[in-house]
């Protein structure tokens, strides 16, 4: 069987010591692509460099909300020519993040990080909408607490024709049509599997099968207990490590909750893969 996985960050460090391990796992498994996004500009030549080993990887380069605050002042030049010079390559991870803001400044998770305010978060997600939008590449969001916000920007500003990705979609049952008649797909993953998103989890039974994708967003949101099928060793702070191939879990789990067998989701979102990636 065919697998895609429509958001992930293979290049992360706790991933770095097991890379040659796991890419035999994914080909073992028929992992035939995987979103492999880029967060900050320090990052864009890890991936491009990791497409030419891997081909199963779709590269995507972007400036994350969280790195909004320390981009560089040539960032969007820079993002250009990357694209420019990769033209299978996408947008993303870009987006907004409300939640970022309330955390204390000596939280680690912020370790180093300037806090970009909402409005310049909003700045720079809609100059790189725009840039997909002119170059026909998907984005691929990532939004936290700033739904409206999200609605707002994509409404205002070009949007790329072959569509974009809100990956692990965890906003309200309501917006989706309007998300998805803006050309929206939606990404499922096992965090919503969590008792907190109960609510969230239900959207994923109803939102169309034109518009499903499946993500690990590995090495985070790992699959908890016996659902985490590929373990390994934890990262330096002691967090489990999601490895990729987990993905296979994540379709089971969608193919479960929608009550469709597997055979059968996964062309339908093979297809999705490639009607918005390649
Ligand atoms: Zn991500």
């Amino acid at each position: 069987m065919n697998l895609h996985d429509a958001h992930q960050h293979f290049h992360f460090e706790p991933l770095t010591p097991h890379r040659a391990a796991i890419d035999a796992d994914l080909r073992r498994l028929g992992v035939k692509g995987a979103v492999v996004n880029g967060t900050n500009e320090e990052e864009w030549p890890v991936v491009a460099r990791l497409t030419r080993d891997h081909d199963w990887i779709v590269p995507s380069f972007g400036v994350h909300p969280w790195d909004c605050g320390n981009r560089s002042p040539g960032w969007e030049k820079t993002l250009r020519a990357t694209l420019l010079a990769h033209p299978r390559a996408h947008v993303g991870e870009i987006g907004l993040d409300r939640w970022i803001l309330d955390l204390k400044p000596d939280d680690p998770r912020v370790a180093g990080l300037r806090v970009a305010p909402l409005e310049e978060q909003c700045e720079v997600f809609a100059a790189q909408l725009r840039l997909a939008a002119e170059l026909s590449r998907a984005a691929s969001i990532h939004c936290v607490q700033a739904w409206g916000a999200l609605m707002d920007v994509l409404k205002k500003n070009p949007r790329p024709a072959r569509g974009f990705l809100l990956h692990g979609y965890a906003g309200p049952a309501e917006m989706i049509k309007n998300f998805a008649d803006l050309g929206a797909y939606f990404s499922f993953n096992v965090q919503l599997l969590e008792p907190r998103h109960k609510s969230r989890l239900d959207n994923f039974r109803h939102i169309p099968a034109k518009r499903l994708l499946v993500e690990t967003d590995a090495p985070t949101k790992p699959p908890a207990g016996a659902l985490n099928r590929f373990p390994l060793p934890p990262a330096a702070d002691g967090s489990t490590v999601n490895h990729p191939a987990n993905i296979v879990v994540a379709y089971e789990q969608l193919a479960l909750l929608r009550g469709v067998p597997l055979e059968i989701l996964a062309p339908q979102v093979g297809q999705n893969f490639r009607r918005l990636f390649l």
